[in-house]
Order: C-alpha cells, then structure tokens, then sequence
C-alpha cells in the first residue's frame, strides 16, 4: 500500500513567533540568537533578515556586516515550546502518528486517519488553516510517500506554501534535483558528489550500490534508495530522545571554582561509567546547572562524531562550564548527559549540516 506522509514545517519559526508577539519588528529584518556585541551565532533569520543573506548558524559578526541594521532578539523557548503544543493538538485531530523533528517541524503518517479523509492534501491544507487560525503563524508542508520526498516537498515553495509529490511523479521529481538540496546529504558530501560528477539525482541514479558503499560508506544505501524516490523509514510516533546522564545535588552550594571542577570531574566519571555500561556513545553532550536561588540553565554541545571517552567527556563539559556566567551565584546542583546516542535507531547515516557543530536552538537555554 502506498504511504500518505505530510512533513509540516513552519515558516522562520522563532523570528516569526518574535515578529508575530512584537509589531514593530514585523518587516524587519531580525534574528533569534546572537548579539551585536559578543561572539555567538544565529539560531534563526526573519524573511527579511535572509535577503540580505543572513542564515541561521552564521556568526553574529558576519550578519551584522551584511546588515547593520539587523535586530537582535532573545530567544523565548517557553513561548516556542507552547506554539509547538498547539500545532502538535492540530495534529492529534488528524493522526496520532506524528514524529517530531524539532519543535516546528513534524512527520505525519495520514494514510489511515482519525477523520477518513481521503486526501492527503486535503488534511495538509486544513492543518496549515487551523495552524494559522489559532497562532498566527504560518506553516509550509510536503506531501507525498514518504519522509523524503515529503520533506523535500515542503521546502519547495515556502513560505506558506505546499507541494504534493504523486507517486507517479517521484522518480522525475528526484532525478532534476540538484545535489546539493537532497536531505541527507550535507555540504561536504555534495562537494564529493560533485568530484565524483554526481551533480543531481539523474547522475547518482546512475551508479550502483556498490560503488556508492565503496565511497560514502553505509550512506551509500541511503543514497541508492533516495535516487530511486525509496525511503521506507516508518514515521515513528513518541520517538524517545535517548540520552544518558548523571548528577548531584550539593549539601552545600558551592560557589568556588575548584570545588566545582572537581565535582564535574566526578561527575563525569560517573556518566562515563553508565556511558559504557550502555555500550554507548553520543553526539551531544549537556551541562546541568541549578543555582542556589533554584533557577536551572542547560548548556549544549552538539559534535559531529559521537564520543564515549572521559577525557572529551570532561573537555566538553568545562568548555560548557566555562560559557555560563555565573554573576556569583553559587550551584545547588550540577549535571551532565550525553544524547544524540549512536544506539538510537532513529540515526541514519547522512551527512550532517553544518550547524550541528554549536549547540542546537532547542538545546540551548
Ligand atoms: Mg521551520
């Protein structure tokens, strides 16, 4: 039987929550994240902030050269974490086959549905509606059959746009599609591609498996199957976010800095131990702060290899330590984990963007 999956995703989501809660930034060109003082990169550009070429994980430098111009908001994860609550009970109408991707960003499996409607697109353009209706915001989705193309599908004609991918148009869709725009496959693997004269999915339909194993490793079968418009990977719905971890409460907060290496080296120690117990490695590792005055901060490194060794452990975890500013507070409690485990199912083998490099917005605080 043939799939119907619908990939919703909202449109500059946290620059237009910000633009949506505070009229006078509204076509404005604004980012979420950064400063125009400090180091530190974007987490998001408003549609007006992208003309000017600013996207997010540039430096906060490099944007403000391109646009002087530029505003910088705060992030509000509260408010973007209550937005995504409202668009995931839109959902809940339709299927309760959902997987998140991140907080505006979802897989949803409509084949079988609450509401018997037939077409997929149907049940897209009335989630869009009612996403709008009761936020503000607007949504872009893909529809097709299955989580590549209908990914590949949303991001066609945004913003506040849809595309459907018919079965019968899949293949010609995936063969015109250059290189670089094909999910999965990030910078450094598209310059590859392009040494090797793969320069869309026409030339990459071309080869055989082998041959792509032989040069992208176990991507290469990932690779094989999307020039083919195959991708049979389920929407998984209450896809849990693994992560291990390890922490202590402190009799007494501690405000001095040695005492506080010290007790994140112990800690450590401990994650490590459970790390190995598990078998396991991770890509992200968190630090966990309570201060004195009960108010908690996370800090998050996202790498590109997984790790599992208590000397990176604890390089990350200090590296981590060291970006919070303290103001003096003393520490109640202090915790680290790692996530993004290389056990976790979900991983395919792609090449990952670029910003998986800093700490991704929605592990920042
Ligand atoms: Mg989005």
């Amino acid at each position: 039987m043939v799939r119907k999956i619908i990939h919703i995703d909202m449109d500059a989501f946290y620059a237009s929550v910000e633009q949506r809660d505070n009229p006078s930034y509204r076509s404005l060109p604004l980012v979420v994240g950064g400063s125009p003082t400090q180091r530190g990169v974007v987490a998001a550009a408003s549609y007006e902030a992208r003309r000017y070429g600013i996207h997010s994980a540039m430096s906060s430098r490099v944007a403000i050269k391109k646009c002087p111009s530029l505003i910088f908001v705060r992030p509000r994860f509260e408010v973007y974490r209550a937005v995504s609550e409202q668009i995931h009970e839109v959902f809940a109408r339709y299927t309760d086959l959902i997987e998140p991707v991140a907080l505006d960003e979802a897989y949803l499996d409509v084949t079988q549905n609450k509401q018997n409607i037939a077409y997929a697109s149907t049940i897209a353009k009335l989630i869009r509606g009612a996403i709008f209706k009761e936020t503000g915001l607007t949504a872009s989705a893909g529809i097709s059959m299955n989580k590549f193309l209908a990914k590949m599908a949303s991001g066609t004609n945004k913003p506040n746009g849809m595309t459907v991918i018919l079965p019968e148009n899949a293949e010609a869709f995936v063969k015109a599609l250059p290189i670089e725009k094909f999910h999965g496959i990030g910078k450094v693997t598209a310059a590859k591609m392009h040494s090797l004269l793969i320069k869309n999915g026409a030339d990459l339909k071309q080869l055989s498996q082998q041959y792509l194993i032989q040069h992208f490793g176990k991507a290469g079968e990932y690779y094989y199957k999307i020039a083919r418009a195959q991708d049979d990977r389920p929407v998984q719905a209450n896809r849990i976010r693994k992560s291990i971890g390890a922490e202590t409460s402190f009799a007494q907060d501690l405000s001095d800095r040695e005492s506080i290496l010290l007790e994140l080296q112990e800690i450590a120690r401990t994650l490590k131990q459970r790390v190995d117990k598990h078998q396991a490695s991770g890509r992200t590792i968190t630090l966990k702060i309570k201060f004195s005055d009960y108010k908690q901060i996370t800090r998050s490194k996202t790498l590109l290899v997984a790790i599992n060794d208590l000397e990176t452990i604890e390089l990350y975890a200090v590296q981590l330590l060291e970006s919070v500013d303290f103001n003096s507070q003393s520490i109640r409690l202090l915790g680290l984990s790692l996530s993004n485990l290389d056990n976790d199912n979900n991983a395919i083998p792609i090449q990952l963007p670029l910003f998986e490099l800093f700490p991704t917005p929605n592990e920042m605080s």
